[in-house]
């Protein structure tokens, strides 16, 4: 089952790529495990990858995609894959679109678990974490008894910077001017489902099942 995942980001998209990856025994890729994978290995490409981003500057898309298609050529990715965060652009997409006709592999779905910018604003701005023991709240759905501090060390609750209201914001919003191309993309080629990101886990998770329908498995 070769599917690539799509979301913005808090709508969930690691939590059901996790369940995927147990019920279709596949591995995850997300780009940024790619890159760390590239870069330990010490491969040519790892070591072009890591000079850019030691100077600070975007990994060019060459680099990108060349690592993509040796971590996809890997024996793990012969009965399928979950590909998460990439492609970002139009022209990643092609690239990775002639990478898979290279290795012979025909992607199954791209799913986009989508949550409007408003919900996720909510469910990402009321977020605090424990400053002594990493234990995470919800001001509105997961609201620590005592306001400000921990249910079970009593430690100081924080909100982390990225997740403030304008950071949020910014981040959607770059996230969805990115996003608009690739999902007319995928449209196009018949491969685009989205899922409402807004339903409980176990009913997302029901919904990709139900698009993964007589696909190959
Ligand atoms: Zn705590």
């Amino acid at each position: 089952m070769y599917i690539l995942l799509m979301g913005p980001p808090g709508a969930g998209k690691g939590t059901q790529a996790a369940q995927l990856v147990e019920k279709f025994n596949i591995p995850h890729i997300s780009t940024g495990d790619m890159f760390r994978a590239a870069v330990k290995e010490g491969t040519e490409l790892g070591q072009q990858a890591k000079a850019c981003m030691d100077a600070g500057q975007l990994v060019p898309d060459s680099v990108t995609i060349g690592i993509v298609k040796e971590r996809l050529a890997k024996q793990d990715c012969k009965k399928g894959f979950i590909l998460d965060g990439f492609p970002r652009t139009v022209e990643q997409a092609n690239a990775l679109t002639s990478t898979l006709t290279e290795l012979s592999i025909k992607l199954d779905r791209v799913i986009n678990i989508n949550v409007p910018a408003e919900d996720l604003v909510s469910r990402i701005v009321g977020r605090r974490i424990c400053k002594a023991c990493g234990a995470t709240f919800h001001t509105v759905f997961n609201p620590s008894s005592l306001e400000g501090k921990c249910d079970k060390c009593k430690g100081e609750l924080y909100q982390r910077a990225d997740d403030r209201e304008d950071t949020v914001r910014n981040r959607l919003s770059v996230y969805e001017a990115q996003t608009q191309p690739l999902i007319k993309y995928y449209e196009q080629n018949g491969l685009y489902t989205e899922i409402d990101g807004r339903q409980e886990i176990h009913k997302v998770l029901d919904d990709i099942l139900e698009s993964l329908k007589g696909r190959s498995l």
